[in-house]
């Protein structure tokens, strides 16, 4: 994860750390290179000049090139640069404090690791915060999409809502929201159909079972390994459908982080977890100032 930003944002910085003084020309050339490993780690071009013109202006405008350390100094300010760019300190978990059930809506394209990522969330829900859950796969257009869901479950030990072939998304999802109000659970995942593109029959099946099941939580799940597409994605999710959240799956692939570095500020939402394999507990409560403090090692 991240591998490669980290290699080249490391050797600019041993380079700075390296050295006693600083002038103000040191640290335009250090941001040159930070410029151009942020872009080739495919972070969009917006967000790799706002962060460049606030770590300059920060490194240069204060009292950082005078004081004993400077590299020292630089390299907090970028640090604390790339927790803002990625959503700010701390993990941004779901807000579930709700009437129960409590329905967490997972929206996004086929292929996205969405179905995988339902069921790590349900794990992760009754493993970290004991809640009890139960998963419904709302996708009757993907063959044995109901089945798989239903196999995870077993994996997972979490309950699915039992599959009645023919039934459409909306009346699942009111069969789903009385049977976990019947069996007292606490939340309720949908699992949403995806599509190979974005399109007006998905989004319009996705309202309409949001205007039913009433969400607290609308996750969406982009595969970080599409780099700005993901981000490309979330806009247009975004613009439909009242996204609470990004999940990115695939970050154990990914080297370059540029899905996960851009979502924040090109979308405006939260990245709140991040898939780091296939297994049903690789996943991550995204944080931060701990991803920040990977990539700078
Ligand atoms: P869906 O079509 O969006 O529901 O996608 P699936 O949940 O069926 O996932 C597609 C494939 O991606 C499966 O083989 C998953 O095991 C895999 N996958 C999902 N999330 C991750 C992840 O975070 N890392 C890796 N390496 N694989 C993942």
């Amino acid at each position: 994860m991240f591998d490669n930003l980290s290699d080249r944002l490391g050797g600019v910085f041993d380079r700075l750390r390296g050295r006693g003084a600083l002038s103000e020309a040191d640290v335009r050339e250090a941001m040159r290179e930070v410029r151009v490993a942020l872009l080739e780690a495919d972070v969009a071009l917006p967000v790799v000049r706002r962060f460049i013109d606030a770590v300059t202006e920060k490194a240069i405008g204060q009292d950082v090139l005078r004081s004993v350390t400077p590299g020292q100094q630089v390299v907090k300010i970028v640090d604390d640069e790339l927790v803002e760019m990625l959503g700010g300190e701390g993990h941004e978990g779901l807000k579930l404090d709700v009437k129960p059930p409590a329905v967490v809506m997972m929206v996004g394209l086929q292929g996205s690791g969405k179905t995988t990522t339902t069921a790590k969330i349900a794990k992760y829900l009754k493993e970290k915060h004991g809640k009890k859950a139960m998963m419904a796969s709302l996708d009757v257009q993907r063959p044995a999409a109901q089945e798989q869901l239903k196999v995870l479950g077993e994996q997972a030990d979490v309950a699915t809502l039992p599959i009645v072939v023919g039934q459409q998304p909306v009346d699942i999802a009111r069969r789903a929201l009385e049977a976990s109000r019947l069996q007292s659970f606490d939340v309720l995942m949908l699992d949403t159909a995806g599509r190979l593109h974005v399109d007006e029959a998905l989004m319009a099946e996705m309202n309409a079972v949001a205007q039913v099941a009433s969400p607290a939580e609308v996750l969406l799940v982009v595969d970080s390994l599409t780099g700005q597409d993901a981000v490309n994605v979330a806009q247009s999710f975004s613009g439909e459908v009242p996204l609470t959240g990004v999940v990115l799956t695939r970050m154990d692939g990914d080297a370059r982080g540029g899905a996960a570095l851009s979502m924040r500020h090109v979308t405006g939402k939260p990245i709140k977890f991040a898939g780091t394999g296939e297994k049903l507990d690789a996943l991550e409560a995204f944080d931060p100032k701990r991803v920040a403090g990977r990539i700078l090692g």
